[in-house]
Protein backbone atom coordinates (compact mmCIF):
# COMPACT_ATOMS: atom_id res chain seq x y z
CA UNK A 1 0.00 0.00 0.00
CA UNK A 2 1.59 3.38 -1.11
CA UNK A 3 0.19 6.63 -0.98
CA UNK A 4 1.88 9.31 -2.41
CA UNK A 5 1.28 13.11 -3.51
CA UNK A 6 3.13 14.88 -6.30
CA UNK A 7 3.89 18.70 -5.16
CA UNK A 8 5.17 21.42 -7.45
CA UNK A 9 4.49 24.27 -9.96
CA UNK A 10 3.03 23.51 -12.99
CA UNK A 11 5.53 22.29 -15.40
CA UNK A 12 7.56 20.91 -12.22
CA UNK A 13 6.81 17.12 -14.34
CA UNK A 14 4.50 15.95 -11.78
CA UNK A 15 2.64 14.06 -14.28
CA UNK A 16 5.60 13.02 -16.15
CA UNK A 17 7.02 11.74 -12.95
CA UNK A 18 3.91 9.90 -11.99
CA UNK A 19 3.23 8.21 -15.07
CA UNK A 20 6.66 6.68 -14.79
CA UNK A 21 6.58 5.79 -11.06
CA UNK A 22 2.47 4.45 -11.50
CA UNK A 23 4.26 1.85 -14.13
CA UNK A 24 7.21 0.89 -11.78
CA UNK A 25 4.63 0.76 -8.48
CA UNK A 26 1.12 -0.51 -10.47
CA UNK A 27 -0.50 1.91 -8.89
CA UNK A 28 -2.84 4.48 -10.79
CA UNK A 29 -2.21 8.25 -10.81
CA UNK A 30 -4.93 10.37 -9.99
CA UNK A 31 -4.88 13.90 -11.74
CA UNK A 32 -7.59 16.31 -11.18
CA UNK A 33 -6.41 18.19 -14.25
CA UNK A 34 -6.83 15.53 -16.29
CA UNK A 35 -10.06 14.63 -15.01
CA UNK A 36 -11.13 18.39 -15.01
CA UNK A 37 -10.45 18.47 -18.57
CA UNK A 38 -12.21 15.50 -19.43
CA UNK A 39 -15.33 16.82 -18.00
CA UNK A 40 -14.73 20.10 -20.00
CA UNK A 41 -14.62 17.94 -23.06
CA UNK A 42 -17.56 15.58 -21.85
CA UNK A 43 -19.79 18.84 -20.83
CA UNK A 44 -20.87 17.43 -17.32
CA UNK A 45 -22.07 19.73 -14.91
CA UNK A 46 -18.33 19.58 -13.33
CA UNK A 47 -17.29 20.54 -16.25
CA UNK A 48 -19.00 23.72 -16.52
CA UNK A 49 -18.19 24.66 -13.25
CA UNK A 50 -14.58 24.07 -14.14
CA UNK A 51 -14.14 25.65 -17.66
CA UNK A 52 -13.87 29.30 -16.47
CA UNK A 53 -11.19 28.35 -13.72
CA UNK A 54 -9.02 26.91 -15.47
CA UNK A 55 -8.84 29.18 -18.65
CA UNK A 56 -8.28 32.20 -16.46
CA UNK A 57 -5.47 29.74 -14.79
CA UNK A 58 -7.36 29.99 -11.66
CA UNK A 59 -8.17 27.68 -8.83
CA UNK A 60 -10.90 25.60 -9.57
CA UNK A 61 -13.68 25.91 -5.74
CA UNK A 62 -12.24 23.51 -3.29
CA UNK A 63 -15.93 21.48 -2.55
CA UNK A 64 -15.90 20.58 -7.16
CA UNK A 65 -12.07 19.07 -6.40
CA UNK A 66 -12.76 17.52 -2.88
CA UNK A 67 -16.11 16.12 -4.38
CA UNK A 68 -14.34 14.64 -7.26
CA UNK A 69 -11.52 13.01 -5.82
CA UNK A 70 -13.39 11.09 -2.65
CA UNK A 71 -15.59 10.01 -5.40
CA UNK A 72 -12.33 8.43 -7.51
CA UNK A 73 -10.04 7.08 -4.51
CA UNK A 74 -13.10 4.77 -3.73
CA UNK A 75 -12.72 2.64 -6.90
CA UNK A 76 -11.78 -0.64 -6.97
CA UNK A 77 -7.62 0.59 -8.59
CA UNK A 78 -7.57 2.50 -5.99
CA UNK A 79 -6.89 -0.83 -3.68
CA UNK A 80 -3.03 -1.16 -3.40
CA UNK A 81 -2.63 2.86 -3.09
CA UNK A 82 -2.34 5.89 -5.71
CA UNK A 83 -0.40 8.75 -6.84
CA UNK A 84 -2.14 12.07 -6.19
CA UNK A 85 -0.89 14.53 -9.06
CA UNK A 86 -1.61 18.13 -8.67
CA UNK A 87 -4.09 17.65 -5.97
CA UNK A 88 -4.25 19.08 -3.28
CA UNK A 89 -3.74 22.51 -4.61
CA UNK A 90 -5.18 24.24 -0.92
CA UNK A 91 -4.65 23.67 2.51
CA UNK A 92 -8.87 23.03 2.64
CA UNK A 93 -8.77 20.52 0.73
CA UNK A 94 -5.58 19.17 2.33
CA UNK A 95 -7.59 19.00 5.50
CA UNK A 96 -10.62 17.70 3.48
CA UNK A 97 -8.59 14.07 2.64
CA UNK A 98 -7.05 14.08 6.35
CA UNK A 99 -10.92 14.59 7.73
CA UNK A 100 -11.66 11.80 5.47
CA UNK A 101 -8.78 9.53 7.26
CA UNK A 102 -6.45 9.05 4.45
CA UNK A 103 -3.09 9.43 5.60
CA UNK A 104 -0.12 9.90 2.90
CA UNK A 105 3.54 7.97 2.95
CA UNK A 106 5.66 10.56 0.82
CA UNK A 107 4.46 13.90 -0.28
CA UNK A 108 7.46 14.71 -3.23
CA UNK A 109 7.83 18.43 -4.22
CA UNK A 110 9.43 19.03 -7.36
CA UNK A 111 11.44 22.02 -6.28
CA UNK A 112 11.53 23.67 -9.91
CA UNK A 113 12.54 27.35 -10.34
CA UNK A 114 10.05 30.06 -11.91
CA UNK A 115 11.99 30.55 -14.73
CA UNK A 116 12.63 26.70 -15.98
CA UNK A 117 8.42 27.00 -15.53
CA UNK A 118 8.00 29.27 -18.40
CA UNK A 119 10.36 27.47 -20.92
CA UNK A 120 8.60 23.48 -19.86
CA UNK A 121 5.05 24.92 -20.34
CA UNK A 122 5.81 26.90 -23.80
CA UNK A 123 7.37 23.13 -25.62
CA UNK A 124 4.82 21.24 -23.58
CA UNK A 125 2.55 19.39 -26.06
CA UNK A 126 -0.12 16.65 -24.67
CA UNK A 127 -2.42 14.32 -26.23
CA UNK A 128 -6.40 15.23 -26.07
CA UNK A 129 -6.65 11.61 -26.26
CA UNK A 130 -4.71 9.70 -23.97
CA UNK A 131 -3.34 12.55 -21.55
CA UNK A 132 0.66 11.83 -22.49
CA UNK A 133 3.27 14.54 -22.36
CA UNK A 134 5.64 15.59 -24.44
CA UNK A 135 8.12 18.49 -24.64
CA UNK A 136 9.14 19.75 -27.80
CA UNK A 137 13.22 19.27 -27.47
CA UNK A 138 13.34 17.77 -23.85
CA UNK A 139 10.99 14.62 -24.37
CA UNK A 140 9.99 14.88 -28.26
CA UNK A 141 7.69 12.15 -29.57
CA UNK A 142 8.72 9.98 -32.01
CA UNK A 143 6.81 11.24 -35.19
CA UNK A 144 6.56 15.03 -34.88
CA UNK A 145 2.99 16.27 -33.44
CA UNK A 146 1.62 12.38 -33.07
CA UNK A 147 1.34 10.71 -29.47
CA UNK A 148 3.77 8.00 -29.40
CA UNK A 149 1.04 6.22 -27.42
CA UNK A 150 -2.17 6.03 -29.43
CA UNK A 151 -1.32 8.44 -32.12
CA UNK A 152 -3.64 10.86 -31.96
CA UNK A 153 -2.78 14.57 -32.68
CA UNK A 154 -0.70 16.38 -30.13
CA UNK A 155 -2.14 20.02 -28.74
CA UNK A 156 -0.68 22.87 -26.59
CA UNK A 157 -3.00 23.36 -23.41
CA UNK A 158 -4.55 26.52 -23.63
CA UNK A 159 -3.57 27.71 -20.40
CA UNK A 160 -0.13 27.58 -21.41
CA UNK A 161 0.08 30.68 -22.71
CA UNK A 162 2.81 32.92 -21.18
CA UNK A 163 0.33 35.51 -19.22
CA UNK A 164 -1.78 31.99 -17.77
CA UNK A 165 1.40 30.56 -16.63
CA UNK A 166 2.48 33.53 -14.79
CA UNK A 167 -0.68 34.41 -13.50
CA UNK A 168 -0.46 29.88 -12.36
CA UNK A 169 2.70 30.50 -10.96
CA UNK A 170 1.42 33.18 -8.79
CA UNK A 171 -1.60 31.01 -7.19
CA UNK A 172 0.90 28.26 -6.88
CA UNK A 173 2.92 30.43 -4.72
CA UNK A 174 0.52 32.21 -2.59
CA UNK A 175 -2.07 28.59 -2.39
CA UNK A 176 0.02 25.66 -2.99
CA UNK A 177 3.12 25.85 -1.46
CA UNK A 178 2.09 26.49 2.27
CA UNK A 179 1.36 22.44 2.02
CA UNK A 180 5.14 22.02 2.23
CA UNK A 181 4.87 23.26 5.77
CA UNK A 182 1.73 21.25 6.45
CA UNK A 183 3.25 17.97 5.43
CA UNK A 184 6.76 18.44 6.79
CA UNK A 185 4.55 18.98 10.19
CA UNK A 186 3.31 15.53 9.51
CA UNK A 187 7.17 14.33 8.70
CA UNK A 188 6.03 13.21 5.12
CA UNK A 189 7.33 15.99 2.98
CA UNK A 190 10.95 15.16 0.54
CA UNK A 191 12.02 17.67 -1.32
CA UNK A 192 13.46 16.49 -5.05
CA UNK A 193 15.65 19.02 -6.90
CA UNK A 194 14.61 19.39 -10.08
CA UNK A 195 18.16 19.63 -12.08
CA UNK A 196 18.96 17.12 -15.21
CA UNK A 197 16.23 14.87 -17.25
CA UNK A 198 13.48 13.24 -16.63
CA UNK A 199 15.57 10.24 -15.59
CA UNK A 200 17.76 11.90 -13.39
CA UNK A 201 14.80 13.25 -11.41
CA UNK A 202 13.42 10.01 -11.50
CA UNK A 203 15.71 8.20 -9.61
CA UNK A 204 15.64 11.14 -7.02
CA UNK A 205 12.44 10.15 -6.37
CA UNK A 206 12.39 6.33 -6.55
CA UNK A 207 15.48 6.48 -3.95
CA UNK A 208 12.80 8.60 -1.64
CA UNK A 209 10.45 6.11 -1.99
CA UNK A 210 13.17 3.27 -1.09
CA UNK A 211 12.80 1.58 -4.26
P1 LIG B 1 3.29 19.13 -14.45
O1 LIG B 1 2.46 17.88 -14.46
O2 LIG B 1 4.04 19.32 -13.15
O3 LIG B 1 2.54 20.37 -14.84
P2 LIG B 1 4.57 17.95 -16.80
O4 LIG B 1 4.86 16.56 -16.33
O5 LIG B 1 3.46 18.14 -17.75
O6 LIG B 1 4.44 18.96 -15.53
O7 LIG B 1 5.95 18.52 -17.43
C1 LIG B 1 6.00 19.82 -18.01
C2 LIG B 1 6.85 19.80 -19.28
O8 LIG B 1 8.22 19.64 -18.95
C3 LIG B 1 6.51 18.65 -20.23
O9 LIG B 1 6.62 19.15 -21.54
C4 LIG B 1 7.57 17.57 -19.91
O10 LIG B 1 7.85 16.78 -21.05
C5 LIG B 1 8.77 18.44 -19.53
N1 LIG B 1 9.62 17.86 -18.46
C6 LIG B 1 9.21 17.20 -17.34
N2 LIG B 1 10.28 16.88 -16.55
C7 LIG B 1 11.39 17.37 -17.18
C8 LIG B 1 12.80 17.38 -16.87
N3 LIG B 1 13.31 16.84 -15.75
N4 LIG B 1 13.62 17.99 -17.75
C9 LIG B 1 13.15 18.55 -18.87
N5 LIG B 1 11.86 18.58 -19.22
C10 LIG B 1 10.97 18.00 -18.40
P1 LIG C 1 -3.01 20.87 -14.07
O1 LIG C 1 -3.34 19.91 -15.16
O2 LIG C 1 -2.69 20.18 -12.78
O3 LIG C 1 -1.97 21.88 -14.49
O4 LIG C 1 -4.35 21.68 -13.77
C1 LIG C 1 -4.95 22.50 -14.76
C2 LIG C 1 -6.00 23.41 -14.12
O5 LIG C 1 -7.05 22.61 -13.54
C3 LIG C 1 -5.50 24.30 -12.99
O6 LIG C 1 -4.92 25.51 -13.45
C4 LIG C 1 -6.80 24.54 -12.21
O7 LIG C 1 -7.63 25.48 -12.87
C5 LIG C 1 -7.49 23.18 -12.31
N1 LIG C 1 -7.12 22.26 -11.21
C6 LIG C 1 -6.49 21.07 -11.32
N2 LIG C 1 -6.33 20.49 -10.12
C7 LIG C 1 -6.86 21.36 -9.21
C8 LIG C 1 -6.99 21.34 -7.78
N3 LIG C 1 -6.54 20.32 -7.04
N4 LIG C 1 -7.59 22.42 -7.19
C9 LIG C 1 -8.06 23.44 -7.92
N5 LIG C 1 -7.96 23.52 -9.26
C10 LIG C 1 -7.38 22.48 -9.91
Amino acid sequence: MMKLIFLGPPGAGKGTQAAIVSKKLGIPTISTGDMLRAAVKEGTEVGKKAKSFMDAGKLVPDDVIIGIVAERVEKPDCALGYILDGVPRTIAQAQALESAGVRFDHVISIETADNVVEERLEGRRVCQNCGATYHLTNNPPKSEGTCDNCGHALIQRPDDSAATVRHRLEVYHSETEPLKAFYQERNVLSLVEDAGDIESVNRRIMAVLGK
